[in-house]
């Protein structure tokens, strides 16, 4: 079976102007360094607002750091007339790693449904960047019980079209909106139970070799505190983690649970 390089990325959301940014990265890679942390085990990414990322590349070249920076989002178009889009060539132009789609405030604020997920997701393999691709349910479907079928459907949704070779080179986080930025962490068997599942829609979509190599985050109020439990769950291949990415030392805990 395929061993999967856990990632642990930092959505930075709507905080962080290019000066503070260049401040917190080098922060973070200086935290990581001390704590002796190994680039190769654990991949770290931070996924910026747009206007940072320039200044990002700049410091992360310069000092040759090992942290991976991305987007928040970005247009399924490449060019043209859409007002206050950013294209995928434009981030790759970056040294952009990851961008994420569908993130729940993103499907919740700006009307982003599954075929537009989907075409952004789409649009970012067509560029060499690799699309965090957001799932996850509100606090009535799962009071409902249906939290497994909702989010995969929404997994069906985003992938709809992909070739498995594409399917391969995403990431996946699932994230509970009734644990977004609330405090309240779902359980490791509660991530692991919807994990687990859109893992096994992976191998029914595709086959057993794609499911085995696409990395399933878990996000939704992780802390230093929570990381090493959700971890030791075995498809859950690390965090999309929004508040606590904002301290660079708390960040850099959890990216060195192992
Ligand atoms: C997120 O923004 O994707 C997220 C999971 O936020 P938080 O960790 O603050 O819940």
């Amino acid at each position: 079976m395929a061993t999967r390089t856990p990632l642990i990325a930092g959505n930075w959301k709507l905080n962080l102007d290019h000066l503070e940014a260049v401040h917190q990265v080098q922060k973070l890679d200086f935290t990581l360094k001390d704590a002796k942390h190994d680039y190769s085990a654990v991949e770290v990414a931070v996924l910026a607002p747009f206007t940072d990322l320039r200044s990002i590349q700049t410091v992360v070249d310069a000092d040759k750091m090992g942290v991976k920076y991305g987007a928040q989002d970005v247009s399924q178009h490449v060019s043209g007339a859409y007002t206050g889009e950013i294209s995928p060539v434009f981030l790759a132009k970056l040294g952009v790693t990851f961008v994420a789609v569908g993130h729940s405030e993103r499907r919740q604020y700006h009307g982003e449904t599954d075929e537009i997920v989907a075409a952004k997701t789409k649009a970012a393999l067509d560029h060499d960047l690799t699309p965090i691709v957001c799932v996850g349910e509100g606090l009535d479907i799962r009071k409902a019980g249906e939290h497994v079928a909702y989010t995969l459907a929404q997994v069906d949704g985003a992938l709809a079209g992909l070739s498995a070779e594409e399917a391969a080179k995403i990431v996946i986080a699932y994230e509970p909106v009734w644990a977004i930025g609330t405090g309240e962490v779902a359980t490791p068997a509660d991530a692991q139970e919807v994990i687990g599942a859109i893992r096994g829609r992976l191998a029914e979509l595709y086959d057993q070799s794609v499911a085995d190599v696409v990395r399933v985050l878990y996000g939704g109020s992780v802390k230093s505190s929570s990381i090493v439990e959700l971890m030791a769950e075995k498809d859950i291949d690390g965090g999309l983690v929004g508040g606590a990415s904002l301290d660079p030392e708390e960040f850099a805990r959890i990216a060195s649970f192992y």
